[in-house]
């Protein structure tokens, strides 16, 4: 069983046929995928998303690029609200994109601690966004010692990865892993301790070699999947089950 641990399956691109998507995802081995919100419309419709789809999984934030809504009136207790739930598997998106910046800095270091500190609170896993930003978001981190969490889609190299390790965190690598020009990413892909590996699409963006400039969708987890357990010269489907544990245990999923 392959885990997609950040797709966006409540995304507009995905209405026309979002029953097919699903399909292909399990026809491929894609049997779980976390529903990440990005704002509370989406956070809501991601919670709506996966109430009656066996396998998916809602969490529940607010992405950098949107980091100014955080100051709209009842943003965070609708967040909260959501995060609190039972089956809500954690709290995100968040974090910092000093690449894009559409939100200024400011509001995305706000955004981004408020969301560590209700992550702690609430002993759920946060998901971390880290566009060109690295400092600052290891500087956030190490103020909320004991939050677990995710480096999602990581873009930065070995010589990043120690700090985040050592902070706790889960690594999670996307389609970019797979563009030849990533020899960086690949390098922390195959330096990350098994046991605190993981897998995603970051759908419908970002969709790995071979599909590229294509909507992205959680069946092409498989391709990130085959591609690092080929660096790291392991068989994919043990790569699978690694990833998949691991994500059972970070996120408190059912399965393995
Ligand atoms: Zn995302």
């Amino acid at each position: 069983m392959i885990t997609d641990t950040h797709s966006h399956l409540f995304w507009k691109d995905f209405d026309v046929d979002r029953a097919e998507v699903l399909a292909r995802a399990r026809a491929n081995g894609v049997e779980r995928m976390l529903v990440v919100g990005t704002d509370v419309t989406t956070s809501e419709a991601a919670w709506d998303l996966c109430q009656d789809e066996p396998g998916l999984y809602p969490t529940a934030g607010i992405h950098p690029h949107d980091a100014l809504s955080i100051d709209e009136v009842g943003a965070t207790d609708r967040i909260e609200e959501l995060c609190r739930r039972d089956g809500c598997v954690a709290v995100g998106e968040t974090g910092l994109d000093f690449f894009k910046e559409y939100s200024p800095r400011e509001a995305q270091e706000r955004a981004f601690r408020w969301h560590l500190q209700l992550a702690r609170e609430l002993s759920k896993p946060v998901i971390i966004h880290c566009r060109e930003a690295h400092e600052a978001t290891l500087a956030a981190v190490r103020e909320f010692p004991g939050v677990r969490g995710v480096m999602h889609c990581y873009t930065m190299g070995p010589t990043e990865l120690g700090h985040y390790l050592a902070a706790g965190l889960y690594i999670s690598f996307s389609g970019i892993v797979t563009f030849p020009k990533s020899e960086d990413i690949r390098a922390a892909a195959i330096e990350v301790p098994l046991e605190r590996l993981l897998v995603e699409t970051d759908c419908p963006f970002l969709a790995p070699q071979g599909f590229r400039g294509k909507r992205n969708e959680p069946a092409y987890t498989r391709v990130v999947l085959e591609h690092i357990a080929e660096a790291r010269g392991l068989e994919p489907v043990e790569l699978a089950q690694v990833t998949s544990r691991n994500a059972s245990e970070l996120f408190g999923l059912e399965g393995r």
